[in-house]
């Protein structure tokens, strides 16, 4: 039996989660093996916060609190595993928070979007319109949501909408545990960090964040080097792990 405060506990926990969630129409099948992909880079990072992780998320903070419209954009994994964690960084950043899905229905839509109001958040609603570059219902968004941010965090994101989304000059926050996807490589800014672990950490960060640091710290960010970072750590881990 594992203990509740192992970290191997919390994934088995996120797990069933994220289970349940597919059952109830809110997770997508498809986000089942995104999760599970998520999983084996945690596996590989000691499922903890590595230091440059964390100075991530410092950043993230001091981008939100930067901007002059910052949008949190949910998906369904997202909102299975951390709707709470989604509304109080909404509460700490001042973000509006948009639903935006890969595999969009209308019944996915409500769903989302009523499991992130019972937790709290304040979910943007509105005409949804193809205003993305993309061929598939991901360019679905609102013009004074996504269409409108500065700054756009899209935790578990795809390729493909981080790259149209940076391509239109938005500054993109994504949290990726495989610091070798497109999204992390393509982002502004990426959090190699599990996500119940990353939302909390930023949302401390926001709470602590004054003008100088944030300026500091959007200063001096390299994502090349923190991408960098987080796979120097997989390899420290992975060259002692049988010692
Ligand atoms: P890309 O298109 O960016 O190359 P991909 O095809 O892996 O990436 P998806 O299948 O959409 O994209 O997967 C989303 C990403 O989210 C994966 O890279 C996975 O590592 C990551 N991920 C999944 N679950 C979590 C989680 N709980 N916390 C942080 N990252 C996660």
């Amino acid at each position: 039996m594992i203990p509740a405060d192992h970290p191997r506990y919390r994934s088995l926990v996120a797990r069933e989660r994220l289970a349940e969630c597919a059952r109830a129409g809110i997770v997508a099948l498809e986000g089942l093996g995104a999760h599970g992909r998520g999983e084996a880079f945690d596996y590989l990072l000691g499922e903890a916060t590595t230091a440059s992780a964390r100075r991530a998320e410092e950043t993230a903070a001091a981008m939100l609190m930067h901007a002059a419209h910052p949008v949190i954009s949910v998906n369904g994994n997202t909102a299975a595993l951390a709707a709470g964690a989604v509304a109080d960084l909404q509460r700490a950043s001042g973000a509006l928070v948009e639903v935006n899905l890969f595999h969009r229905t209308e019944e996915r839509m409500e769903a989302i979007t009523a499991l992130l109001a019972a937790a709290g958040a304040a979910v943007l609603h509105g005409e949804a319109e193809r205003l993305l570059p993309l061929s598939h219902d991901r360019a679905l968004c609102l013009r004074e949501g996504i269409v409108a941010a500065d700054v756009v965090l899209v935790p578990l994101e795809d390729g493909d909408r981080c790259e149209a989304l940076v391509a239109m000059g938005k500054t993109v926050i994504a949290i990726d545990l495989n610091p070798l996807s497109r999204t992390a490589r393509a982002a502004t800014l990426t959090v190699v960090d599990e996500l119940t672990r990353a939302l909390p950490a930023i949302t401390a960060a926001c709470a602590a964040m004054d003008d100088g640091r944030a300026g500091a710290l959007i200063a001096a960010h390299d994502n090349r080097r923190l991408l960098q970072e987080a796979l120097d750590a997989i390899q420290e881990r992975i060259a002692h792990a049988l010692d």
